[in-house]
């Protein structure tokens, strides 16, 4: 589900009006639905409610510590991918011993501080730093969890830059050589222990066949794995796809709502019918690392149109927010639903949406068929929850944007809106 509807011709957020919210806090503006965030946690555990699973939010996603908060307060654990992750899991009030620590590239550092910390699993990208973590841990006379990260060289179908489990990807081990490097790590390396097995093959995939593919092909290594090195967990990653195009139109915004009337490319029974049946028999506890099927549809980000401009060959809307402040449509041509906050039922006309910014590619739509906007309109760019806010970047010296958090009729301010002094912060002459 999503919450966002019109109500009296204007978009809400649950029960806020985001007209009135643009006014009270300025434009660029991220907002979240609470209700949303809940609604596709619950969903997704009580689907798989058949098997021993945990749920690690992928933190990367949208890392907002009250988001956070809310997910640990749903009982999520936490996938992280760096240090600054975890420090912000635990200042969210999450724990430790339910996050896992994710990527290729771990520092000393790092690696550390979650010892210290004692996070549940390192899942390693490679043997070389599978050795380090051993001697990191090591020198601090600890003993390390540790998971390795297979690609099982499967194909997710999905944008070149966001798959990840193909044999030319960064990431993971080659499947041949997986057992190979659990044996001799469980016979050479005395500072770590084997905790279990990690997967992830993409994210916004939009058909269920690559898990299947990727599950079914796994599945038997997870139980020899088991039987030699008595691993306690299998973790398939994350990568549920949502829906960016027609969202408010078919009155979900979720893939595994489907469209009415339309095929339903991946639903979460779709998901679960297929692949509970194969996990459930190794007896392993099966983690899940979702990031954008729980927050992507629950935010929208609010900008007001500033210009209208006539080009050579082009109407352009130019709006206040731009790449710096979600860059999908620039990073790897994602699409977002652009709406006017306030209906107006008249005319439409084509145009392209564009940033400030001095790029080309500051843009958030081209030759896209729009009710006509006006100078001062709002407008909303919708599924903007998952990596919108967390890729921000202050290029041209533009402060972030503010967030905020609808609950029902409240609205909390999550972040502010950063200021000129926020950005020479730390800078010296
Ligand atoms: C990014 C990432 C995820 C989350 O992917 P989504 O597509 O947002 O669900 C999960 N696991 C790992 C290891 C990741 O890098």
């Amino acid at each position: 589900m999503h919450s966002f509807h019109y109500r009296d011709g204007s978009l809400h957020c649950e029960d806020v009006d985001l007209s009135l919210l643009a006014s009270e806090h300025e434009t660029p503006l991220y907002v979240y639905s609470a209700a949303t965030i809940r609604d596709h946690f619950r969903r997704l555990s009580s689907t798989l409610s058949g098997l021993d699973h945990h749920i690690a939010y992928a933190v990367k996603a949208n890392s907002n510590l009250s988001i956070l908060k809310l997910l640990a307060g749903e009982g999520a654990g936490f996938d992280i991918v760096s240090g600054g992750e975890l420090f912000r899991v635990l200042h969210a009030g999450g724990t430790a011993d339910g996050c896992t620590f994710a990527g290729v590239g771990k520092t000393r550092a790092e690696i550390e501080y979650a010892l210290a910390e004692g996070i549940y699993c390192f899942n390693a990208e490679s043997e070389a730093e599978l050795r380090f973590i051993d001697r990191v841990a090591g020198e601090l006379g600890k003993v390390a969890p540790v998971a390795l990260r297979v690609n099982p060289n499967v194909d997710a179908r999905t944008h070149k830059y966001i798959s990840t489990g193909k044999s030319d990807n960064k990431f993971g081990v080659d499947f041949d050589d997986i057992e190979g490097i659990y044996s001799r790590a469980g016979k050479e390396l005395q500072n770590i222990k084997l905790r279990g097995l990690q997967m992830h093959i993409g994210s916004q995939l939009t058909s269920v066949q690559p898990f299947v593919e990727a599950v079914e092909k796994v599945t038997p290594l997870a139980a020899r794995l088991k039987d030699e090195h008595d691993i306690e967990f299998f973790s398939i990653g994350g990568g549920i796809g949502i829906i960016y195009e027609d969202a408010l139109a078919s009155g979900s915004n979720d893939w595994w709502d489907g469209k009415s009337g339309e095929e339903k490319p991946l639903s979460l029974e779709q998901y679960a019918a297929a692949i509970v049946p194969v996990l459930k028999p190794l007896g392993l506890k099966i983690l899940l690392e979702p990031g954008r099927m729980i927050v992507g549809n629950a935010g929208v980000l609010l900008s007001r149109v500033l210009y209208k401009k006539q080009g050579g060959a082009k109407v352009f809307a130019v709006v206040d927010a731009g790449m710096g402040d979600l860059i999908r449509p620039a990073l790897y041509q994602g699409h977002h639903d652009i709406t006017p906050v306030s209906q107006s039922g008249g005319k439409s006309e084509t145009v392209d949406v564009v940033g400030p910014i001095c790029e080309s590619g500051d843009f958030f739509a081209q030759d896209r068929e729009l009710p006509i906007l006006e100078e001062g309109d709002l407008i909303a760019l919708l599924s903007a929850g998952a990596y919108g806010f967390v890729m921000a970047s202050n290029y041209n010296s533009r402060p972030f944007p503010a967030e905020v958090l609808i609950e029902g009729s409240k609205a909390r301010l999550i972040r502010r809106r950063q200021d000129f002094n926020d950005l020479i912060a730390g800078e010296e002459l």
